[in-house]
């Protein structure tokens, strides 16, 4: 048997897209192994969110040659964001590598790996196929648990640091039947529903939601990731009222400053954020909203950092993922002159952090002694007899393991809360 290895980079879409991939070489005969040594092909699935992704992977990249001279038959392809937005530019740097597949082409994997086989030739294949990774193909999913859902690719909003709609293509909505009959089929007990922007969802994200819901085989809905422009109340009233779908929503504000988010062109202000976030909290009782925030984005001053940190105190976020801004060529933001020296985006992001634990604590602290449902996930990394689950509002809990098998859904006590787990006891 020909064996394959997918090492993925970046965000979730492209750990949906690496699966995927996988269940297309499976039908042509191929195993996944974790050994690279003992593969014949080798798939780098690319992200180039941030310069540093970019850098790790041309570094595995390096670190790959040597595998090609042990192994001439052996092939490297490149996919992924950074194979869409480099394309020929990754063949100069690393000319070991064989092909080079952009986004929205899983489906021709299989043609170019047989291709390659039979006569050696590089690949480079970035035409922007709209239509292409819409359509249902095989999936060998990497998760029990979680089966992520790809609902919709691309993004028509154009936030100015974001490379994404340049790199991934216009959005396009996959068929409700589709998708549908995927969570029928997907045999883990949760699903997330993925894409850029899912409240746009083209046949209606409520909808969707609400059929979701009813499908027997599943125990819980998530998804991601939500704009705050495009949330509405149908889809507030969808979760409300939804058995399935977990209490969290993830709503990237970005900043705290209506000067900054105006120049990110993300098309709301603070203050309709707060009013989305309160309409939020009104209709889904013990809801937990996170968020993303970007720290020194071109020309933000010591007062927009100041009215993101008291924003962070008004609408106190279950938890934040912070990142600092980084320059994306072919962006506009990247083009913007007013760009801030690297220390003084890292002692923001410090003091940006620093509040957002406490608050994040502070959330947590109160739900000592509550009891909770979580799915039982498994074992911890550092210890077989601690276990992991996860609450309806996606929360980590740990708890000492007795009889539970993964996919349980169990209630635990909270005992000891802290800032980003909580641990429990069964009761
Ligand atoms: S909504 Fe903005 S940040 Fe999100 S993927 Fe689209 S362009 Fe990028």
């Amino acid at each position: 048997m020909k064996k394959i290895s997918i090492l993925t980079f970046g965000c979730q879409m492209n750990r949906a897209d690496s699966e995927r991939m996988l269940g297309e070489m499976q039908i042509d005969g191929f195993e996944l192994t974790e050994n690279l040594d003992e593969a014949d092909l080798i798939l780098v699935n690319t992200c180039c969110v941030r310069e540093s992704a970019e850098e790790k992977i041309f570094g595995k990249l390096g670190e790959l040659k040597h595998l090609k001279t042990k192994n001439p038959n052996l092939i490297l392809g490149v996919t992924g964001c950074m194979a869409q937005k480099d394309g020929s530019k990754i063949l100069e740097k690393a000319r070991h590598v064989d092909f080079i597949l952009g986004t929205g082409k899983i489906s021709k994997l299989r043609s170019i790996v047989a291709e390659i086989e039979s006569n050696r030739k590089k690949i480079i294949d970035t035409a922007l196929d709209e239509f292409a990774d819409t359509r249902s193909i095989s999936i060998a999913r990497e998760n029990s648990i979680n089966a992520w859902i790809p609902i919709m690719y691309g993004c028509d909003n154009f936030c100015t640091y974001c490379i994404v709609p340049h790199v991934r293509g216009r959005e396009r909505s996959r068929e409700p039947i589709q998708i549908l009959r995927e969570i029928e089929t997907c045999s883990a007990p949760e699903i997330t529903l993925l894409g850029q922007n899912v409240n746009s969802y083209s046949h209606g994200f409520a909808d969707l939601l609400r059929a979701a819901d009813k499908i027997e085989s599943i125990k819980r809905i998530r998804f991601m990731t939500s704009h705050p422009k495009d949330l509405n109340d149908d889809v507030i009233n969808a979760i409300a009222n939804g058995e399935k779908i977990c209490e969290h929503i993830h709503l990237p504000i970005q900043h705290g400053s209506n000067r900054i988010l105006k120049r990110m062109n993300r098309g709301y202000t603070v203050e309709k954020y707060l009013d989305l976030a309160q309409k939020i909290r009104e209709k889904i009782p013990n809801v937990s909203i996170t968020t993303d925030l970007i720290v020194g984005f071109p020309g933000e001053s010591e007062e927009d950092l100041d009215l993101t940190l008291e924003m962070l105190k008004q609408i106190r976020f279950d938890a934040a993922f912070t990142f600092i801004y980084s320059r994306r060529s072919g962006t506009p933001a990247d083009q913007f002159s007013d760009q801030i020296p690297d220390e003084i985006k890292h002692s923001r992001l410090n003091r940006l952090m620093e509040v957002q634990n406490r608050i994040s604590f502070e959330i947590n602290s109160a739900m000592k002694d509550q009891s909770v449902e979580i799915l039982v996930e498994g074992e911890s990394k550092s210890d077989s007899k601690i276990w992991t689950g996860r609450t309806r509002t996606n929360k980590i809990v740990l708890f000492e393991h007795r009889d539970e098998s993964i996919g349980d859904l169990i209630q635990v006590k909270i005992i000891q809360p802290q800032t980003w787990i909580l641990k429990g006891v069964i009761e």
